[in-house]
């Protein structure tokens, strides 16, 4: 019946640098998961909650798709689906509930070691790989430098060996990966950490109660870490 509660739906990545840390947090909140599967819903035992589990590019479209309730994503790739969404006309609505204290890390502008780079003007003309046009169109058009933006799902940091472009822009936490790649980092376009989000149009009182329940816990869990 419409008038039943549905469980509430949270998706988080399935497997990747955000998944240990997400899983961590709804343990800590006192969610007992069953991940024994691989399975893409894990029910919450002790809650009205269901996690799905889906590669991190898909997380803020099913959050604003009204698909899940709520989601654990890179702000990266939310912003990166948001300027997409405002360009294809498409509904980019969310709420923001907390940012986390994981997943931290930059999008940030890289050359060849030996090049000589004094800012952003280099860049006039030149190619650039990057998993996020998006946010790499935004920052040129900010900067008032025209390139062309060649966008690579994956192996951003060879393009430029492989001649297939002149720079990258592309995350980095420590910088070796650009370093083994003969890389250098020179520009900070872009900087992330994972959040918590919900869905705009929520009114479920049941739902949004037991996110009322979360939210104190997802705090206490992140003060206790501090
Ligand atoms: P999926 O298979 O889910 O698509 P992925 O390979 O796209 O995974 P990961 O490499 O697991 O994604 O990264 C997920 C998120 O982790 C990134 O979008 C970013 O927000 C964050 N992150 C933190 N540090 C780094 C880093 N050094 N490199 C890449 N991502 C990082
Ligand atoms: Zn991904």
């Amino acid at each position: 019946p419409a008038t039943e509660s549905k469980r509430l739906r949270i998706a988080m990545q399935k497997s990747g640098r955000l998944s240990v840390d997400s899983q961590a947090l709804f343990t800590s909140c006192g969610l007992k998961i069953n991940l024994r599967e691989q399975r893409l819903i894990a029910h919450v035992e002790n809650m009205d909650i269901d996690i799905l589990r889906v590669r991190d590019d898909d997380i803020p479209g099913l959050v604003m798709d009204g698909v899940c309730d709520l989601g654990i994503v890179g702000e990266n790739v939310l912003e990166e689906e948001s300027l997409q969404r405002q360009l294809d006309n498409d509904s980019f609505d969310y709420t923001v509930l907390k940012r986390l204290d994981f997943g931290g890390c930059r999008l940030s502008i890289a050359v060849p070691q030996e090049e000589a780079y004094q800012g952003p003007a280099a860049l006039e003309g030149k190619t650039i790989a990057t998993t996020y046009p998006r946010l790499l169109g935004r920052y040129l058009k900010q900067q008032g430098v025209n390139a062309r933006i060649v966008t690579l799902k994956g192996s951003v940091e060879v393009a430029p060996r492989a001649g297939l472009a002149d720079a990258i822009c592309d995350l980095v936490s420590t910088g070796a990966t650009l370093e083994a790649n003969g890389l250098k980092e020179v520009d900070v376009i872009y900087r992330s950490k994972a959040v918590l989000i919900q869905r705009k149009d929520l009114t479920d009182s049941k739902q949004l109660k037991l996110i009322n329940k979360l939210m104190p816990r997802i705090n206490g869990v992140m003060q206790a870490n501090e």
